[in-house]
């Protein structure tokens, strides 16, 4: 049991994933691409509109699938923002790629697209977005640098399902786009994730490679008469019982999603009033953006300041936590060449960001007692 009284993540459950699951025991189809994940990619394709949906064993698989269609080589470089979780890189550089660190934006969090066409060489293959706690990149701007140069765009959508963007769902704008569906993601059926695939020249390969480099998707289809080795892959497909699961949360997914809203509210307008006086900075949304109500963070004055307020609310029993640690500074990002003062707002927003508690199910008394903790905190009585 968690010593907290308010827990920092619980995942998502709704209620029928143990129903699915045991389902689809009965059926006796217990591996990937069985009736619960077919339900699953016709969600995603009908809700979101792309063409083509694939559940795979993780969002990082999903990634590491995108940089085997985009045939990345060795040498080849690919820009990923300094602030992101390290398989948006790990999976290009998997493939012997260069990573290009790019500095974000101090109001979202997100890649700072200004400063893209300095970063891009003859050598760039691919530009990787990631949608901070689910608010839009500028994608109009991405999109539009990226075709000008004939490079490929891949948007690590693990915060952003249901997020959008001038109108449109996060995860349609690049040529690929991933999903996660980890514990700590709004929908969840454990480890999970979604390959979404927007331009449609890599859809044929796309199969093959998920299903370790043979055709066996077409074989099911009778498209062809035996399977067997044609190209690259591995085994990135999501077991039929984990999809059963994910099946119950899309099923639920507005319920689900009207929770977070609220809890998303409740926490902004409560805390708003520290803001000026405090020099808080809240979370920013602009008026482009429908965001999914992934996380609540908030971006603090100093370090100091950030883990004294970490430490505050452990003793009043809440968990909160920080992340994500300058990728350009890790032991690999110094390896290709990553220091100190490259990205200085990632630098700066990784000493000093904190999320707090947040998931579906967190209640308005355990919300309440982080507000007022957050408060005491600034201003004890
Ligand atoms: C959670 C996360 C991932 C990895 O997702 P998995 O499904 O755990 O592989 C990748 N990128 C970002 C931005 C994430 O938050």
């Amino acid at each position: 049991m968690s010593e907290y009284r308010v827990r920092f993540n619980r995942p998502t459950l709704v209620g029928n994933e143990l129903n699915y699951v045991t389902d689809a025991i009965q059926r006796g189809r217990l591996a990937g691409d069985n009736l619960y994940t077919q339900r699953c990619h016709r969600f995603l394709e009908q809700l979101l509109g792309v063409p083509k949906a694939l559940l795979t064993t993780s969002c990082t698989d999903a990634l590491e699938m995108a940089a085997l269609l985009l045939d990345v080589q060795p040498g080849d470089e690919v820009i990923v923002p300094a602030f992101t979780f390290v398989s948006t890189v790990n999976a290009f550089v998997l493939r012997g790629a260069h990573p290009v660190f790019i500095d974000i934006r101090p109001d979202t969090l997100n890649l700072d697209e200004t400063q893209l066409e300095r970063l891009i060489t003859p050598r760039t293959r691919a530009i990787v977005p990631v949608h901070y706690a689910g608010v839009g990149c500028e994608m109009d701007a991405i999109s539009a640098i990226a075709a000008g140069h004939g490079i490929a765009v891949v948007e690590d959508n693990a915060h952003g399902l249901f997020g959008k963007y001038r109108g449109r769902y996060l995860g349609t704008f690049g040529d690929l786009a991933t999903l996660s569906f980890h514990e700590t993601k709004n929908l969840t059926c454990g480890e999970g994730g979604a390959l979404l695939i927007n331009n449609e020249r890599y859809v044929e390969r796309a199969e093959i490679v998920r299903e370790k480099g043979t055709d066996r998707s077409r074989f099911f289809r009778g498209q062809v008469d035996k399977y067997s080795w044609v190209d690259l892959g591995s085994s990135y497909l999501l077991a039929d019982i984990l999809a059963a699961f994910l099946w119950a949360q899309m099923e639920a997914y507005e319920e689900i999603q009207s929770k977070r809203r609220r809890i998303w509210q409740y926490y902004d307008e409560q805390l708003h009033p520290l803001t000026l006086e405090h020099g808080i900075q809240l979370p920013t949304v602009p008026p482009d953006c429908e965001q999914p109500y992934h996380m609540y963070y908030l971006v603090l004055r100093s370090l100091q300041e950030r883990q004294a307020l970490i430490e505050y609310l452990k003793s009043q029993g809440i968990l909160s936590v920080f992340h994500y640690l300058p990728l350009h500074l890790s032991v690999m990002g110094r390896r290709f060449g990553g220091k100190a003062g490259d990205c200085p707002v990632t630098e700066q927003v990784s000493d000093t960001l904190v999320r707090l508690p947040f998931y579906t199910d967190l209640t308005q008394e355990e919300q309440d007692l982080v507000v007022a903790a957050v408060r005491r905190f600034y201003e004890p009585t």
